[in-house]
């Protein structure tokens, strides 16, 4: 097993759960491919699909690979992405209004009314999707991924931030 343990710290030392510190673990949708939007955030479900392999077999008339597999991972996560921007889209005449999360702390703060409008246009936008919404684009990426939707006249991104519990 793994010899890269902390110094001082011996195998027996070792709670060994599945997979321990062996692999990396290999993240990948639970259930379905695009995350769940509630509350001003974009919330991916994520299981580890790595599997130990004890054994492999080489089938060489149909010339495939077989694999055994032992030991399998449990984790799952919850990773968050919070809405980083909302964009009204006033169509070419007229100059769209795009809000950062910046911004859009700042209208809290002010108590402005339009604060009010786009977290109402945020929340149905969220009850909306994804099926009643245009979905630009999910890229689940930890690092570059975003969350693009479009609904009722508004775009909205979402995309890692500080809150992320890695
Ligand atoms: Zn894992």
């Amino acid at each position: 097993m793994s010899q890269n343990l902390p110094p001082g710290v011996s195998p027996a030392d070792i709670d060994r759960h599945f997979g321990g510190p062996t692999h990396e673990h290999e993240w990948e949708p639970v259930e379905r491919d695009y995350p769940i939007l509630e509350d001003m955030a974009a919330i991916f479900h994520e299981r580890c699909v790595w599997a130990e392999v004890v054994n492999s077999y080489t089938d060489r008339q149909r010339d495939e690979v077989y694999y055994e597999y032992g030991r399998e991972c449990d984790e799952t996560r919850w990773r968050r992405f919070d809405l980083a921007y909302a964009t009204e889209l006033t169509g070419d005449e007229y100059p769209e209004l795009q809000l950062d999360r910046g911004d859009i702390n700042r209208l809290e703060e002010q108590d402005a009314e339009l604060f009010d409008t786009i977290v109402e246009a945020v929340i149905e936008a969220e009850q909306a999707f994804p099926n009643e919404t245009e979905i630009v684009e999910i890229d689940a990426d930890p690092e570059q991924g975003q969350v693009v939707i479009r609904h009722d006249g508004f775009e909205f991104g979402y995309g890692p931030g500080v809150t992320d519990d890695e």
